[in-house]
């Protein structure tokens, strides 16, 4: 039995004084939460102040990025440990972490598997870009990603996944649900083959791109899509708590 997530990410948006009023919106709106884990990202710096606004509510706080050391001579970086007690989320592999940072592969492996090992959740994103779709290899480059995203990583129980198909972030095109439970289904699959049935059957696929509370029905309908990364619609309390409202009445109906 998988439990949808339903996963905020604020990106570099918000001053911290933003923040504190949007997780204010949210733990208003959003008081108790069943049968859906919502999480929000807010930028580093503003954490702490969002995780002391939302302590009375079940909305649960991540981090959008860890480098993958625990300390050392990485000006500008935070580690897992400097994280750990604060977030119980870690979004890993980004696609804007991908294609804006350089972010391989590898490095977003080694970033799940710290994340893992300090006690928190990582969100791994994979999703491939138009031309990779228009040209047919869709389905073989989610694969390879899912794969070498995942090189040496074993705490399954810890693992969120989330497809995100690049053209659809951020452009209000989001994939159809039938594309998305298409690829997420191959997401599975590859899970599967790394970890074994049980455990593929275990871990949370989101969808993410363009999610809103429009749009999030038919998405959760779909046997393998267990919740969505929400980025613009997450920086608005009300439309967020509605995303999460709506998942909610699903699970539960
Ligand atoms: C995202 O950045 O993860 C995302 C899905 O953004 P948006 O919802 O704005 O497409």
């Amino acid at each position: 039995m998988r439990t949808p997530v339903i996963a905020g990410n604020w990106k570099m948006n918000t001053t911290p004084s933003d923040a504190v009023d949007l997780a204010n919106g949210l733990a208003a709106q959003l008081p108790f939460v069943t049968g859906v884990t919502a999480v929000v990202c807010p930028p580093f710096v503003s954490l702490q102040a969002v995780a002391d606004a939302l302590v009375t509510s079940d909305i649960k706080v991540g981090a959008q990025n860890v480098h993958f050391q625990p300390s050392g001579a990485f000006t500008g970086e935070v580690s897992a440990p400097m994280v750990q007690g604060l977030v119980s989320y870690v979004i890993v592999g980004h696609s804007e972490r991908r294609l804006l940072f350089h972010e391989t592969d590898a490095d977003v492996a080694k970033k799940a598997i710290v994340v893992a090992a300090h006690e928190m959740q990582p969100i791994l994103c994979v999703g491939e870009r138009l031309e990779t779709r228009k040209a047919g290899e869709a389905e073989d480059t989610i694969r390879a990603q899912v794969r070498a995203s995942l090189d040496g990583f074993e705490a399954w129980d810890k693992l969120v996944m989330a497809y995100e198909p690049v053209w659809a972030i951020g452009t209000g095109e989001a994939a159809s649900p039938i594309v998305a439970q298409e690829i997420i289904s191959v997401v599975r699959s590859e899970l599967a083959s790394l970890a074994g049935p049980n455990n593929a059957d275990n871990i949370p696929i989101l969808y993410g791109g363009s999610v809103t509370s429009e749009n999030i029905g038919p998405f959760l309908d779909r046997p393998d899509i267990d919740g969505a990364l929400v980025g613009g619609a997450s920086l608005k309390a009300n439309e967020f708590s509605r995303i999460v409202q709506v998942a909610a009445s699903i699970v539960t109906s």
